[in-house]
């Protein structure tokens, strides 16, 4: 099984109400109803495409392939929230109970974990390539040709803190067989930290974990804060967890949750 093999579309409404209004941000896109009362509650499809484009800078180079721009809104906003997110973690280091040698205090390794896609590694090249009509067959055939670039802002500062002595984690939806592709990915991005099985936790419904109670059947949400569990259990203190998506920051076992945008999908 692949990242996701079925794209779920929520209602609007109940999107909502599992994100918190805490989450969501001014303008975003919020019917009154489940279903629709009138047209007037449903953005334009080919207008948020439009939009999306927009956002992200939208270069397109001489063989038709799509990327964001470094100077796009997007670009902007990933870099404003990988800066505060420094300061966050400078913060807790100069704190107490956080120092590189754990302070004597036995469980207090600092840590960050973040998720892969549209955190760490941007896919607006593929997701654009694709038509943001995902499959599984596509993603495979991306990740095994092609290399994603870093998100803006995000190789620096997760470089920077790995360099502070705070353990870097990824947790990804990605699959267990995709694993060599994405460290292959990782690597030619720039990301310094080490990406072996201790630090890079994909998903393996064939073969689950067995600090994972829902085996096989984990939902992202319980996969994904079950990992967080199984760090925190090494004596790391997770300081911050990065997602694109609300079930990577939801469940607990972290600090901080920091939310990356992403308009360009949504993963229950
Ligand atoms: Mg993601």
């Amino acid at each position: 099984m692949s990242r996701r093999s079925v794209r779920t579309v929520l209602p609007l409404v109940a999107v909502a109400a599992l994100a918190g209004t805490a989450f969501f941000g001014v303008g975003q896109a919020t019917a009154e109803h489940a279903v629709p009362r009138s047209d007037k509650e449903i953005p334009n499809l080919d207008q948020v495409k439009t939009k999306i484009e927009a956002y992200y800078g939208d270069i397109e180079t001489g063989d038709g392939e799509h990327y964001a721009s470094p100077r796009g809104n997007y670009a902007k906003q990933t870099r404003g929230i990988a800066a505060k997110a420094r300061k966050d973690i400078e913060r807790d280091l100069h704190g107490h109970g956080h120092h590189r040698d754990g302070g004597g205090h036995g469980k207090s390794r600092p840590a960050i974990v973040l998720d892969v896609d549209d955190t760490t590694l941007l896919t607006y090249n593929f997701e654009r390539r694709i038509g943001y009509n995902f499959s599984p067959e596509a993603q495979d055939d991306y990740l095994r040709t092609e290399d994603m670039a870093p998100v803006f802002g995000m190789r620096k500062f997760v470089n920077w803190a790995h360099d502070k002595g705070v353990t870097v984690f990824l947790v990804t939806g990605r699959a267990e067989y995709q694993r060599d592709w994405s460290v292959r990915n990782l690597k030619k991005a720039g990301y310094d930290m080490p990406v072996d099985k201790e630090h890079f936790f994909l998903k393996d419904e064939k073969n689950p974990p067995a600090y994972l109670e829902c085996g096989s059947d984990c939902t992202t949400v319980e996969y994904k804060s079950g990992t967080r569990a199984h760090i925190e259990d090494q004596g790391y203190d997770i300081l911050a967890n990065f997602g694109d998506q609300y079930s990577d920051l939801a469940g607990g076992h972290a600090a901080r949750e920091v939310k990356l945008p992403n308009p360009m999908y949504y993963l229950p």
